[in-house]
């Protein structure tokens, strides 16, 4: 049996970009492992851990968590998907998180999601998720079937409590601060693909066609020779 060779990918963007929806899509249609930093904090938060009580008042107030922190939880459970290809969403933040996830892997891509701030502030004010799932509909260009309800599911939609404007605010700011130079650690290892837009319907596509070319060259090559 050929052994398919394991990739590794890490989807980046502002809050509200899109990658949440734009991971899912990448998940389905290439059978990667998903694994979100903002989904499992709010998990922990959900369950009342230790850990995620500790943690809801850092995110309710759009600050980081402390990397120690995050970075032991991502690493955790990266080692129960370690034998297959995954995406890594939200994680890393901070150049020192990239350094722990170098220290640990080596990443095929980084898919940078480049959204204008102006459009970000519009959709999160009406953004809706399923917590469980991740799932997110935008009650303005991705409503749900029936209004406050998961459609694969049926159950109820919640609103982020750090989905307010002047939460928004402060999470865009310390992207600017704390994540922008993570871009550039990784375009500087020339491992940086942009996509720009303000719709993720039109970003995907092109998202789509890039990781088909990663994840199989030979489909490219025999498509060349026809
Ligand atoms: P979106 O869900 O639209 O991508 P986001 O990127 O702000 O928005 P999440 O990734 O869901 O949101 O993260 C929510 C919050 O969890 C962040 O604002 C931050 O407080 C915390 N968090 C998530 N990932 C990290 C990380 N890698 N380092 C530090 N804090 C993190
Ligand atoms: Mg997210």
């Amino acid at each position: 049996m050929v052994q398919q060779r394991i990739f590794r990918a890490v989807i980046m963007g502002p809050p509200g970009s899109g990658k949440g929806t734009v991971s899912g899509r990448i998940v389905k249609r290439f059978g990667l492992s998903h694994l979100s930093s903002g989904d499992l904090l709010r998990a922990n938060i959900k369950a009342q851990t230790e850990l995620g009580l500790l943690m809801k008042s850092c995110i309710d107030q759009g600050q980081l968590v402390p990397d120690d922190v995050i970075s032991r939880l991502i690493l955790t459970e990266m080692r129960s998907i370690e034998q297959s290809s995954w995406l890594l969403d939200g994680f890393p933040r901070t150049v020192t998180q990239a350094e722990t996830l170098d220290g640990v892997c080596s990443v095929d891509t980084v898919i940078n999601m480049d959204v204008p701030f102006q459009t970000i502030k519009q959709r999160l004010t009406s953004r809706w998720l399923h917590l469980p799932s991740g799932r997110v509909y935008n009650i303005d260009f991705n409503p749900p079937k029936i209004s406050g309800l998961d459609d694969v599911t049926g159950e109820p939609l919640i609103q982020r409590d750090d989905d307010t404007p002047e939460t928004i605010t402060r999470r865009l700011r310390s992207y600017e601060n704390q994540t922008q130079p993570v871009l550039e650690y990784y375009r500087s290892k020339g491992m940086l693909e942009t996509f720009s837009g303000t719709e993720t319907n039109k970003i995907w596509p092109h998202i789509q066609a890039f990781l088909s070319k990663k994840l199989f060259p030979q489909n490219d090559k025999v498509v060349g020779k026809a």
